[in-house]
């Protein structure tokens, strides 16, 4: 289904993206990744959601792919390692919020105040509980810093702005926003539920736009040893433009902890005068889906047997609420792109072969959309020896969508894989930058964190831009138009030599780490050194 602004789009792209090859490509043109994008996000694939026959085709095409570019398979079962999944889903006719204070009930709009995360509320529950506002909702032991300090939160919801304090390194502030070690400390604090309030200083996807697809099915690893929010009685998502409701009666009001929030400073502690009412009516089913794994094998009678991964996600989140008369959320750029790259850099080591000292992992992980659950699964349950995995090389919608000036290195100042990165981008007469954005959280939000949370060093580099320029304005405007929409098709523009461009350099990072006698590792001030076990 394509909607009328595709269709326009279409006509200008077939005049502006024929080749201007300015990008420092030796094995890629961009036409055949491209090619695999098409499959990937034609309207037939029905967006490649986790379980669903549109992935089903998506992966069989990828097989075959890999196949021709004679890599071996690598999975449990062929070129498939099977994942099992629980899914979750709001009965949201049945379930209902509100907010109680001085005796008076006022009922929430799931639209437009806020709605039930399946994503954090597993079994149907009715409760009512005082709320509590922790700020940014962190404890970060290393920093000092400690939001539920002196408050009693036994019995209680908690009310949190997403986000952290400016003075808390972007790594470390990332990794105590996962739902997983945030409720560690929630939980020995005795609450028994979370308020989310998106923070609207960051939030890549206006509430118009999450709100519409809040009853999408959530989903966990089915196997119970992957539940990280055990005693978690609900989760609320809550829209910053009705916040100030919750705030009534207390001693702040929700402008000022936004205005605080914005420039990341401390926010405010303090129990709050409303209570929430919840009843929340979940229904669960199982499903399956699986990874693909494949492998080249390395020339060295040693190192042969150590593993660089080359990882991409191959799902997305399948149909969804029309957008403009079109409900197909096609993720042409996420992951189509990245899941492209992953067959076509193993078609160019068939077509242009190299040595490689240690071999080579390629995998397309499911169910990232759903949490990184497909590599989280890889992650506790590789197909090779689990120390033999020596880096991630992880792309996810690298976003071609400007000329490759800049790449953005995420983890360049973690390791040493995240220097040779750099190094590379440098040699080939690109600019590496760190993240211009840490508020995005952009290095937990996708599979690298499956394997650094296994110790194993990794990077995720994009097409970057610096800030204040108009390419940042072009970024900004694909996400808040495009991102997770159906708009994400292959009726938008891309730059071809810009991708191409990237495949190269991440072909480059392949070939260097596969050969370097050296394993990768993490730098001695890395933060996430601590998964490691050396
Ligand atoms: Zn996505």
């Amino acid at each position: 289904m394509r909607n009328t602004l595709s269709a326009i789009l279409l006509l200008t792209i077939a005049v502006v993206t024929p080749t201007q090859q300015t990008a420092p490509a030796s094995h890629f043109d961009g036409n055949s990744w491209w090619a695999h994008v098409k499959f990937l996000a034609d309207d037939s694939l029905e967006g490649r959601d986790t379980g669903s026959e549109g992935l089903r085709k998506a992966q069989a095409y990828a097989v075959e792919q890999l196949q021709k570019a004679g890599l071996e398979p690598a999975g449990a079962n062929g070129f498939y390692q099977p994942v099992r999944f629980t899914q979750f889903q709001v009965d949201e006719a049945k379930s209902s919020l509100a907010l109680v204070s001085g005796g008076q009930t006022v009922p929430l709009s799931f639209a437009d105040d806020a709605f039930i995360s399946s994503r954090s509320t597993r079994v149907s529950a009715v409760l009512s509980a005082p709320l509590v506002f922790i700020g940014y909702g962190l404890k970060i032991p290393e920093k000092n810093l400690d939001e539920l300090a002196g408050l009693d939160l036994k019995g209680k919801i908690v009310v949190y702005l997403a986000g952290s304090p400016s003075d808390i390194p972007t790594a470390l502030a990332s990794h105590y926003q996962t739902a997983g070690e945030r409720w560690k400390f929630l939980r020995a604090a005795g609450v028994i539920g979370t308020i989310g309030i998106a923070n609207p200083a960051s939030m890549d996807i206006p509430w118009s736009r999450i709100s519409v697809n809040r009853n999408h099915p959530s989903m966990d690893l089915a196997d119970a040893e992957f539940y990280d929010t055990p005693g978690l009685q609900i989760g609320v998502a809550f829209n910053p433009a009705s916040a100030e409701k919750l705030f009534a009666g207390s001693a702040h009001t929700f402008a000022e902890i936004a205005a605080l929030g914005k420039d990341r400073k401390p926010l405010p502690h303090f129990a709050m005068a409303t209570s929430l009412k919840a009843n929340a009516v979940i229904q669960t089913t199982s499903l399956e889906s699986a990874n693909i794994v494949a492998k080249l094998t390395g020339s060295d009678p040693a190192l042969k047997n150590e593993f660089v991964v080359l990882s991409a996600h191959i799902d997305h989140v399948g149909i969804g609420a029309p957008i403009n008369g079109d409900s197909i959320y096609n993720g042409a750029m996420d992951n189509g792109s990245g899941s492209s790259l992953v067959m076509d850099i193993a078609a160019s080591f068939k077509a242009h072969p190299e040595k490689t000292r240690r071999s080579i992992l390629f995998l397309l992980v499911t169910a990232e959309e759903k949490g990184l659950l497909g590599s989280k699964y890889f992650a506790a349950h590789p197909t090779v020896a689990p120390k033999s995995i020596v880096a991630d090389v992880n792309v996810d919608m690298f976003l071609p969508i400007v000329p490759l000036k800049i790449l953005k290195i995420g983890g360049l100042e973690e390791s040493d894989l995240g220097t040779r990165a750099a190094a590379i981008a440098q040699s080939m007469g690109i600019k590496p930058i760190p993240d211009p954005e840490p508020l995005r959280n952009a290095f937990i939000r996708s599979d690298q964190y499956s394997f650094i949370k296994k110790g194993v060093p990794a990077v995720k580099c994009d097409v970057g831009f610096e800030l204040g320029t108009p390419e940042q304005k072009i970024f900004k405007d694909w996400l808040t138009n495009r991102y997770h929409a159906p708009s994400d098709d292959v009726n938008q523009p891309v730059d071809l030599p810009a991708a191409a461009g990237y495949e190269e350099f991440t072909r480059r990072l392949l070939l260097d780490t596969a050969n370097t006698a050296a394993r990768p590792r993490w730098k001695a001030d890395s933060f996430f050194r601590r998964y490691a076990a050396d």
